[in-house]
């Protein structure tokens, strides 16, 4: 008999979530996290009364219903809807793409007169089955938006080029013909009032949670605690890099906390050209609409990524996916290890998709104990 029924490595959105069930269903859990707090990307830092996205702005979108309920059980949720702009050079353009940044581009007015023009851009091009990003960009919005709204931003994003890059990443973005400036589709969003931070500490409460702890630095020790391990963290450092490593994208964050109460009057705009170096500007106080007398906000770096530097996006090409198939192919076949979230399951996850999975992957886990 072991110490604990459960190591949980990663006390982020999948780590707490999976805690949180298996504590519901008696089970003994240990969470530990090599950062010295809870929350994974998730975690907000207080500044006089803000709260600071530390890593990176979070807006919580779903379609499903169980989910919207589930996280709302632990903490109210407000009524923020992101509408980022963007600007490119001195233009300044809504998004997502819709008939409002059709409209300040090309001065159409009709849904037709918009489509009318892009289908006028792309018709040279004979774009039948899209192959990569540029492609899947093209065919959706037209050479126009590519290049002032697109290219420079995602080739700055990704450090690659946009020819390179998966369709599927351009196409987490509505395209609209309506005037509408609702970044997402799903029919519930919103940002926990009080922060993220009052999820975490809701799913995890009354569990034992060792902070400042790294996994590899006493696995060994670590491993002998628990029947059971889920691993949210790196597939290919787990298996010791023998595939290879798997490529991310980095990120560098710069804060600012200025003396004025309203920096840019948006929660979000993107920098779309790429002569700028970050992607774009947070001003968090917006996600609560804040009254503060002060603002922090924060530009976001793309990096590249090196072991020992934060991996925040995978990087889904072929080569990448080649190996991530034979490490999951290993992860597949283990018996008491249980792996996922965004990093051990290699996915450009957004959060109810991490909640989602971490909820299908504890009651397999209960169905089996
Ligand atoms: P993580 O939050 O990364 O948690 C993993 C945890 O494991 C970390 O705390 C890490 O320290 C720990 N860990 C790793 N290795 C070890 C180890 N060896 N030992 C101990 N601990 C370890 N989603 C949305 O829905 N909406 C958004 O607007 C949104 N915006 C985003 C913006 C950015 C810049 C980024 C990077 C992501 C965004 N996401 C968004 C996605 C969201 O952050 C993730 O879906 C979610 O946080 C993933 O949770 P996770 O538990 O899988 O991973
Ligand atoms: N994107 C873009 N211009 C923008 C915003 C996004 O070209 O102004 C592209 C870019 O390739 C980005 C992708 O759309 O990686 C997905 O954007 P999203 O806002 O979903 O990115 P995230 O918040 O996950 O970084």
């Amino acid at each position: 008999m072991k110490e604990y029924d459960l190591l949980i490595i990663g006390a982020g959105l999948f780590g707490s979530v999976f805690a949180h069930e298996a504590c519901k269903a008696g089970k003994k859990i240990l969470v530990i996290d090599k950062r010295s707090h809870k929350g994974g990307n998730v975690y907000c830092e207080n500044v006089e009364g803000i709260n600071v996205h530390k890593y990176g702005p979070h807006i919580f979108h779903t379609n499903d219903k169980k989910i919207w309920e589930y996280v709302n059980s632990f903490v109210e949720f407000n009524r923020f809807t992101l509408s980022p702009v963007a600007m490119y050079k001195d233009e300044l353009y809504n998004l997502p793409f819709n008939m409002n940044t059709f409209s300040q581009l090309w001065k159409v007015r009709t849904p037709q007169e918009a489509k009318d023009k892009i289908q006028e851009q792309i018709a040279a091009l004979n774009i039948e089955e899209p192959k990569n990003l540029e492609e899947q960009a093209l065919s959706l919005v037209g050479t126009d938006i590519y290049e002032k709204l697109i290219k420079g931003y995602t080739e700055k994003q990704w450090g690659r080029k946009a020819t390179e890059l998966p369709a599927f990443i351009i196409k987490r973005l509505p395209v609209r013909f309506t005037y509408d400036n609702n970044y997402f589709n799903d029919k519930y969003q919103g940002i926990p009032i009080g922060g993220y931070n009052k999820l975490i500490d809701g799913l995890l409460e009354g569990i034992e949670v060792r902070l400042d702890t790294d996994f590899f630095e006493s696995r060994e020790e670590l491993t002998a605690l628990a029947e059971t391990i889920v691993f949210t963290g790196q597939l290919d450092r787990f298996y010791d890099y023998r595939f290879g490593k798997l490529e991310y994208r980095s990120l560098t964050f710069e804060h600012q906390h200025l003396p004025i109460s309203n920096y840019q009057g948006s929660a979000l705009v993107n920098y779309t050209e790429k002569e700028i170096p970050y992607t774009r500007i947070i001003e968090h106080k917006h996600f609560e609409f804040g009254t503060q007398p002060t603002t922090v906000i924060t530009k976001e770096f793309p990096s590249e990524w090196e072991p020992g530097v934060e991996p925040y996006y995978p990087i889904n090409d072929e080569r990448n996916s080649v190996a991530f198939k034979k490490y999951s192919d290993l992860a597949e076949k283990e018996t008491n290890i249980l792996f996922g979230g965004r990093l051990a399951e290699y996915r450009y996850y957004d959060m109810h998709q991490v909640i989602g999975a971490a909820l299908t992957a504890v009651n397999k886990y209960k169905g089996n104990k």
